[in-house]
């Protein structure tokens, strides 16, 4: 049997582990820390959760094709939850503001803060997602 190494078990190095020992390999997986996730990992302190990096399922549609191919369906195997609002940043001057999928809920807060934003927020989300597209697309 083919012996593979992999360094470090964030969801790169999982999946690439999980694809390898799909495919006959003896894998051994070296991980620096305590627990594995790397970024999409999260610390646990004094009964908080901490996100280290990922909060939001980015791109589904990858993480679909990967888990499926591993035998694993994301919407029946595991279970996930759309949360409202997305996020929610705290300020020191005591205000939030909470990252809505909701445009108007959005464009009240935004308008709030700098009458005028929301059309620019919207210029900015269209403009991020023809880049998206562009990285996706081959
Ligand atoms: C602040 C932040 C927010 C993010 N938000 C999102 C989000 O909302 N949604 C989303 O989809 N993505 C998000 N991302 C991106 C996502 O978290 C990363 O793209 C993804 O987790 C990267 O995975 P990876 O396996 O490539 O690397 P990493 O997660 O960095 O994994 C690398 C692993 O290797 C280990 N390692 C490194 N060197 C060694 C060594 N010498 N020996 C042993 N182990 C080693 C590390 O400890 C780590 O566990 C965010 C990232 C950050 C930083």
């Amino acid at each position: 049997m083919k012996k593979a190494v992999i360094i470090g078990a964030g969801v790169g190095g999982i999946a690439t582990a999980a694809f390898l020992a799909q495919n006959g390999y003896a894998v051994e997986v070296y991980e620096k820390n305590a627990n594995p996730g790397g970024r999409c990992g999260q610390l646990i302190q004094e009964g908080h959760r901490f996100d280290l990096g990922a909060t939001i399922l980015l791109m589904p549609s990858l993480y679909r094709k990967v888990l499926s191919e591993l035998g694993i369906d994301l919407e029946k195997d595991l279970e996930t939850t759309s949360l409202e609002p997305v996020y929610k940043l705290f300020f020191s001057d005591g205000s939030d503001f909470a990252f809505t999928r909701n445009p108007e809920k959005m464009k009240a807060q935004l308008e709030a803060i700098e009458p005028g934003s929301f059309p620019k927020f919207q210029e900015y989300v269209k403009e991020g997602y023809e880049f998206f597209n562009l990285s996706i697309n081959d």
